[in-house]
């Protein structure tokens, strides 16, 4: 068919006259943006959380409209899920050596680790996605922000609405809390069992580097006004200048941000020691490197535990946690230098620490909890017993009757219990499975090329105890003994792990012969502590050069 020219030109005409804006002035307006996207939490008005589908069709309409952000992937679930992370920046970094983004701070976001918790995938969502406005936008000139919103794939493709009944909302359910593997992968810092602690330490710890740490959940105790509540890395092994610099100085900035220019209350993570007597205290969580922000204080960096409020409503937990991502960027933008600065001097306090002739360290091997200086105030409520039918006991429940408790926070931990931190320590017979797991850490490892003897500690085990039960499929262990000095003759092929490095308060807390978290308690040296037919248990197989020798060594990594 012929088409007629003229006709053709008033259909354009008519065609751009649809989308000129009204008033003509086309050279002051640009032409209207596609409109961002929604959550599934804002678009099921807070009855839904996304799917791993929702959560990749959000970042890839995000992609269209912005130049600001990439995604990798930092591991693939047991299930078979690449584990998304996406990289935000002005401009959005090819790499971490990218030098245009030189001297910015890589801040970390992680949302979804407990896929009951969901309030950090969607709050994390939005917040990628209102970086771009313009007032947003200054934060991308001095951060980096990796964002990973769906951690735990697995556990979030299991949702229903018979997960975590104890919350109000998401009405059409939450996913689950362990991983394809039935693991708690906050439990699976230091031992590094599963795909996503893997991929989290190589594609992200051990790349980016990042300064900061935020780890998004959802609480299951306590009744207050406060709807986040947070925590810093709580481990008296990692930087102690550090652990105080995040107590006293940048959480409580941040929480003053929270208020002031979001309306939201936060306050220290705890539960009340006595439900009875709340006057009594408030008390932190446990200070295991096992849990996720008290390992990355090992490795001297930040780390934030954002816990959201329980027993609010689905849609004030999202805007919460939202409002304190915010916060911490706010905070994280305005202190970038600060951040950097802190953590560099950190780390080289560690290294100085290593290279001492004579080993000034020292290592807790448990704690005592106290009391920090300050009081906490928890806008709690006058609690009263409650009987209920078919209980067998009266429960301790919340009235409405409003009451402000301020009261001691116990959230310091102490060294009871120390030892000496060595120079490095040696590794004889070498065991495959524990040089794995330290290179997976990112550490140094090296190997022995020549025979050594040298003056060493040695720990003789009197004891080994299992525990009883299992516990992310292992059974832990527990041993007792003493140290002893000798002079011991080392193969080549011994593997040497120096603590002159930035990762040296990691490597001590695996391979302490006694400590909490290490790779003895779970299980990596069972071969080597009892031999076959002995009634006696085998000296440690980890032994410690207390002072810097020359050593003939290659690197393992
Ligand atoms: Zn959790």
């Amino acid at each position: 068919m012929k088409r007629h020219p003229r006709l053709a030109l008033v259909v354009i005409s008519f065609a751009l006259l649809a989308v000129l804006p009204p008033t003509g002035a086309f050279a002051q307006n640009p032409p209207p943006k596609p409109r961002p996207p929604l959550t599934v939490a804002e678009a099921s008005d807070f009855k839904a959380t996304s799917r791993y589908a929702d959560v990749m069709a959000f970042l890839r309409e995000l992609q269209m409209q912005s130049s600001y952000l990439r995604v990798e992937f930092l591991g693939t679930s047991t299930e078979g899920y690449d584990i998304p992370l996406v990289v935000v920046g002005h401009p959005v970094p090819a790499s971490p050596n990218d030098p245009r983004t030189a001297g910015k701070a890589v801040i970390y976001i992680q949302a979804n680790i407990h896929a009951g918790e969901v309030e950090g995938k969607e709050a994390s969502l939005m917040l990628i996605r209102d970086l771009f406005q313009r007032t947003r936008l200054p934060y991308l000139d001095r951060l980096v922000i990796l964002v990973a919103p769906i951690f735990n794939v697995d556990g979030n493709e299991k949702i229903s609405p018979a997960n975590r009944r104890q919350q109000p909302g998401p009405e059409e359910g939450v996913g689950v809390r362990p991983n394809g593997q039935n693991l708690d992968l906050n439990r699976d810092a230091m031992k590094a069992e599963s795909p996503e602690i893997r991929g989290l330490l190589e594609n992200v710890l051990n790349r980016w580097d990042p300064v900061l740490l935020v780890d998004c959940h959802t609480t299951n105790g306590a009744h207050h006004e406060q709807t986040v509540t947070y925590a810093w890395p709580l481990n008296p092994n990692g930087d102690r200048d550090l652990i105080e610099f995040q107590r006293s100085n940048m959480l409580p900035a941040v929480e003053r941000i929270m208020k002031a220019a979001y309306g939201t209350l936060a306050v220290g993570y705890g539960m009340f020691r006595d439900p009875r007597a709340p006057e009594k205290g408030w008390q932190t969580l446990e200070p295991q490197p096992r849990y996720l922000t008290n390992y990355i204080g090992l490795r001297n960096r930040l780390a934030i535990l954002d816990e959201n409020y329980v027993h609010a409503d689905y849609k004030t937990r999202v805007i919460s946690n939202y409002n304190f991502l915010l916060a911490v960027l706010d905070y994280s933008y305005a202190n970038a230098g600060l951040l950097l600065k802190a953590t560099a001097e950190a780390d080289a306090r560690t290294v100085a620490r290593g290279l001492a002739a004579k080993p000034a360290g020292l290592f807790g091997l448990d704690f005592d909890l106290r009391a920090l200086p300050n009081p906490v105030t928890i806008l709690g409520f006058e609690m009263e017993s409650v009987q209920r039918e078919g209980a067998p006991f009266p429960q301790m429940k919340p009235s409405d009757r409003k009451k402000a408790y301020t009261v001691p926070y116990y959230a310091d931990f102490v060294p009871k219990t120390i030892v000496p931190l060595p120079a490095g320590y040696l590794i004889s017979p070498p065991n495959a499975g524990v040089v794995e797991n330290l290179v997976r850490h990112g550490l140094l490892v090296e190997r022995l090329s020549a025979p050594a003897k040298l003056e060493v500690q040695t720990f003789k085990i009197k004891e080994i105890k299992a525990a009883a039960n299992f516990y992310q499929g292992h059974r832990l262990n527990a041993v007792s003994g003493e140290y002893a000095a000798e002079t011991k003759e080392f193969p080549a092929g011994t593997i040497f792990v120096t603590l002159a490095q930035p990762l040296a308060n990691v490597a001590a807390y695996l391979l302490e012969p006694q400590s909490d978290d290490g790779l003895v308690v779970w299980n990596f040296f069972d071969r080597d502590l009892v031999g076959q037919w002995a009634r006696q248990p085998s000296p440690c197989p980890v032994y410690k050069l207390m002072a810097p020798v020359p050593l003939v060594k290659e690197t393992v990594r």
